[in-house]
């Protein structure tokens, strides 16, 4: 019997839970905090809560699901989607991974407040998992309660939307629902703790596996189950790659440092700061996961990090992302060394990271100018004295390179008209001094003759920047204010950023308040520009 599209009631979603009938689960199975062995994951049920309620919905992950409109407006959706009853087919679990954070081991974490609902295939044969965020503890809670507060549930659930709308390779979100219950937090570790609404993110996307969840097993020494682990992953998500051995190890190797290197490159693009990029925090997919403290810059800081947990060694900080993905891919390639059991071809693996990272740089800041392809001799001190001059004052990066693309090419220009469509980027006008006005006219006319070369049309070079430089991103203070109004039971910024952030290429005149770079009460703002793990 086959279902009618769209589902309208979710016992119909087909689930196919592959990871845990391959893999070993936990032989224990009362819900409290251990070192959970031999196991890629512990069975464990959602806690239910007092008072579900549906905050907004993903249309388009609704679809990628086969759920009907009617469907998602149900309370049965809501039920489901915040833990309360499992519909027919969820095998709720938790993974078992460990990881490094801030660069040091710290062993066993797992999943602490996700519970895995399982995995279902959709109507175009493609597998997607579905997890609950802040649905109660886990073994992997350690000492903390396995929830999540509105305001972080409110940041995880937007952004990951805003990337995907971007181009960002990222894990979804399908819906954000309330508890109806309240969650103690100390926000900034500083002893002010406060009572917050409790809130569920439904996250989607083909696999959760994280480079952690292989660390773990090596660190552990089960290199028998690191290969069951290592052989699923392959078969269920790199199938293409062939069957597991040596060879096909390094090239799976190979593939997750390309992946991620590509993930940076888009990262860099659009400004994007994750803010803990342990290993816990990479995924085996190359995707964006684990939206806690994360930012946009605004003014363009190399090193800017949002979180506070991380301000004094700043190794998160937006400029040293590249680096950090290439170490946690170091980490990586020690745990799957037992696989393989060669270090110069995982060395050359890490290599390969290095080049599809500098080339995609390249590409990208060559499609971020409009130029046609990017050329050694002429744009590599274009780019970098670019990228100094933005630095030199306080410059609003998203808005800058939009405004870019307004720079007329084609058509002599005197220098100070030629200036006017980038002041919108800056932030304090004095700053703009006689001295920074002549290095900005000089690199202004060097990217025009360098833009002549390529013989495109300012209505050309406008169209593809404007397909690479969003207008609109998931600012920190946008983000803020949406919680402040959803805090007070209002929800409606929520869904008009998520709508916004559908199409952040594209000029939308009624939304030209959410394009407008940080206005200064956000500049210290709490939540604006600075957050903790807290969350
Ligand atoms: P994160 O910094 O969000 O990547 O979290 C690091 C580890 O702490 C992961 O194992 C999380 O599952 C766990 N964790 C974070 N917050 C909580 C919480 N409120 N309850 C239980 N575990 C948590
Ligand atoms: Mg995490």
């Amino acid at each position: 019997m086959t279902t009618k599209l769209p589902l309208t009631h979710l016992d119909d979603l087909s689930f196919d839970n592959i990871f845990i009938r391959d893999l070993p689960g936990d032989t224990e199975t009362n819900n409290h905090p251990r070192q959970v062995l031999a196991a890629c994951y512990s069975q464990v049920l959602p806690t239910k809560v007092v008072n579900p309620q549906l905050v907004a919905v993903a249309t388009e992950v609704a679809e990628l699901l086969d759920l009907s409109p009617e469907l998602c407006d149900s309370e049965d959706f809501t039920e489901v989607f915040t833990g309360n009853r499992l519909s027919r087919g969820m095998e709720p679990y938790a993974l078992c991974y460990g990881g490094h954070q801030f660069g040091h081991w710290a062993g066993q974490l797992g999943d602490g407040r996700a519970i895995n609902l399982g995995e279902i295939i959709n109507s175009k044969g493609e597998r997607w998992a579905l997890q609950l965020k802040g649905a109660g503890p886990t073994p992997y809670s350690r000492t903390a309660d396995g929830l999540a507060v509105l305001r972080s549930s409110i940041r995880e659930f937007l952004c990951s939307e805003a990337m995907h709308h971007l181009g960002v390779p990222t894990t979804r979100a399908l819906s954000l629902t309330l508890t109806g219950e309240s969650v103690i937090r100390d926000m900034f570790y500083n002893g002010n703790r406060k009572a917050e609404p409790g809130a569920v993110v439904c996250r989607v996307a083909p696999s959760f596996t994280r480079f952690g969840s292989f660390q773990i097993l090596t660190a552990r020494r089960d290199h028998t189950l690191l290969k069951q682990l290592a052989d699923h992953t392959l078969r269920t998500h790199y199938s293409h790659l062939g069957e597991p051995c040596s060879a096909v190890y390094l090239a799976w190797f190979t593939e997750i440092c390309k992946k991620t290197a590509e993930m940076i490159v888009h990262w860099q693009r659009v400004g994007f700061v994750h803010g803990v990029m342990n290993t816990d925090n990479m995924s085996i997919l190359g995707l964006t996961i684990d939206y806690g403290p994360y930012g946009w810059l605004e003014n363009y800081d190399p090193n800017w990090t949002p979180n506070t947990t991380d301000a004094e060694h700043r190794r998160y900080r937006f400029g040293n992302q590249p680096e950090i993905a290439y170490w946690n891919l170091g980490q990586l390639a020690n745990a799957l060394y037992p696989l393989i059991q060669q270090v110069e071809p995982l060395q050359d693996a890490l290599n390969v990271y290095t080049e599809t990272f500098e080339q995609g740089w390249q590409a990208m800041m060559a499609e971020k100018l409009g130029l046609n392809a990017y050329q050694p001799e002429t744009d590599e001190s274009l780019f970098n004295d670019l990228i100094a001059l933005l630095q030199r004052v306080e410059t609003d990066m998203t808005v800058f390179y939009r405004q870019l693309a307004m720079i007329p090419a084609d058509n002599q220009t005197d220098d100070e008209r030629l200036i006017l469509p980038l002041m919108l980027a800056y932030y304090v006008p004095d700053q703009l001094s006689a001295d920074y006005k002549t290095h900005l006219h000089d690199w202004l006319n060097r990217y025009i003759k360098r833009v002549q070369q390529d013989n495109s049309s300012d209505i050309e070079r406008r169209t593809r920047m404007h397909a690479v430089n969003p207008k609109y991103v998931l600012r920190n203070y946008l983000a803020q204010l949406a919680i402040d109004k959803a805090e007070t039971g209002d929800f409606t910024m929520v869904n008009e950023l998520l709508d916004c952030l559908r199409r952040p290429y594209d000029e939308q005149p009624d939304n030209e308040n959410y394009a407008e770079k940080r206005p200064d009460w956000a500049r210290q703002r709490a939540g604006c520009s600075m957050l903790s793990c807290s969350s």
